[in-house]
């Protein structure tokens, strides 16, 4: 039986993971996959792993070398994963979309707690405190929305959006023709939005797309809403924009120096991450630990997708899901041979 290591687990994958297995000897591991716990994957076919695992070069060679042919990333970005090193030795698929959803409608409930103090709300009436006073929020309706990215997740908070009758603009490098939605330039959605939502991924360009420059442009009093990938947002400047006032609240499920804490209980430690820190002392930010995917249609999916990526593997099929750093990096690939049909490599 095939034996795959699945790294960076909690019960909630356990459950679903073990409820779609059919043909696998599934060895669960809490550590994160990095070049130190590479090595556990010994005698392993195939690593799962998620968006807080570091899987560079080093990590890379050390899983070849115990002769692990296989890397399922049981997420849709892959910005954690060092394509070139794998490249020709060890194939890389992923589960795209599992429930944009999910995602969209985190977005949604941390904009929304924000605006309408539903943290604060909570707090007082456990202490029998029912005043309204400092509770007031905004009408979403008739606001202006600037969605950085349309892709998925991005449509389907668009579509929430439209719903609240907010006015909806975007900026996307690939913007998607006939979908029926107001593109603009990056800098005319910074300075129209009364709330900025990141649906892009994370790649050299996106990186940082709001540091203090974008801070500067954005319209005085607006939200931000990060559900995407932490290192999107430039954190201090951030902090900077917050304790100006230039920005009114920020919802964020992700955080750029996450991966050190995020997914686990530090409650009894003192946290050594200083902007990390301030962000969670704010009244007007609310941070989640990367939680937007979690519910149970989401795990259900990344569960199956990712049973399917690696039936499709060991049967020697063409992957759907493979990721390669030629094709994927945008670069024109001659004799593309996902084109023809085939794997990367
Ligand atoms: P997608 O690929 O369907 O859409 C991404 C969109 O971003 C595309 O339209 C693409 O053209 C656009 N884009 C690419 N480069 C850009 C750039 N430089 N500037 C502007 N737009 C650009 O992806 P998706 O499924 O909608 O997911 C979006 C992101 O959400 C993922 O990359 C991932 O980082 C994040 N995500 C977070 C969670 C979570 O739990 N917080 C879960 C899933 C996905």
């Amino acid at each position: 039986m095939r034996r795959i290591a699945i790294f960076d687990t909690k019960p909630y994958d356990r459950e679903w993971f073990d409820k779609q297995n059919t043909a696998y000897e599934l060895v669960y591991f809490e550590n994160k996959l990095n070049e130190k716990t590479a090595v556990l994957a010994k005698g392993c076919d195939a690593v799962c792993a998620f968006v807080n695992d570091d899987i560079n070069k080093a990590a890379i060679d050390i899983l070849y070398e115990n002769g692990v042919k296989l890397i399922a990333m049981r997420c849709a970005g892959y910005s954690n994963v060092d394509f070139k090193a794998a490249y020709g030795r060890i194939n890389v698929v992923r589960v795209p979309a599992y429930s944009p959803y999910a995602v969209a409608e985190h977005a949604i409930a941390l904009l929304q707690t924000l605006n309408r103090k539903i943290h604060k709300a909570y707090n007082r009436t456990r202490d029998f405190n029912f005043s309204l006073i400092g509770l007031s929020g905004m009408d979403l309706h008739g606001k202006t929305v600037g969605v950085i990215g349309t892709g998925k997740i991005g449509r389907v908070f668009i579509d929430i959006c439209r719903g609240f009758g907010m006015k909806v603009i975007a900026y996307d490098l690939f913007p998607a023709k006939d979908a029926g939605i107001d593109y603009v330039e990056l800098d005319t959605l910074l300075s129209a939005s009364d709330v900025i939502s990141l649906h892009c991924p994370l790649t050299e360009q996106t990186h940082h797309i709001l540091d203090a420059q974008a801070f500067s442009k954005i319209k005085p009093g607006a939200y931000i809403i990060n559900t995407s990938r932490g290192a999107l947002i430039d954190s201090e400047a951030l902090l900077q924009a917050l304790n100006d006032g230039t920005v009114r609240g920020a919802g964020l499920d992700v955080y750029e120096e996450e991966a050190d804490f995020f997914f686990e209980d530090f409650s009894g430690t003192i946290i050594r991450d200083d902007v990390l820190s301030l962000l969670v002392s704010k009244p007007n930010v609310i941070l989640t630990s990367h939680q937007a995917f979690l519910t149970e249609e989401a795990l259900e999916n990344i569960a199956f997708a990712t049973m399917n990526n690696l039936d499709e593997f060991f049967s020697g099929a063409f992957l759907t899901n493979e990721v390669c750093y030629q094709c994927d990096a945008g670069k024109v690939v001659e004799n593309c041979r996902r084109k023809e049909g085939k794997r990367c490599f």
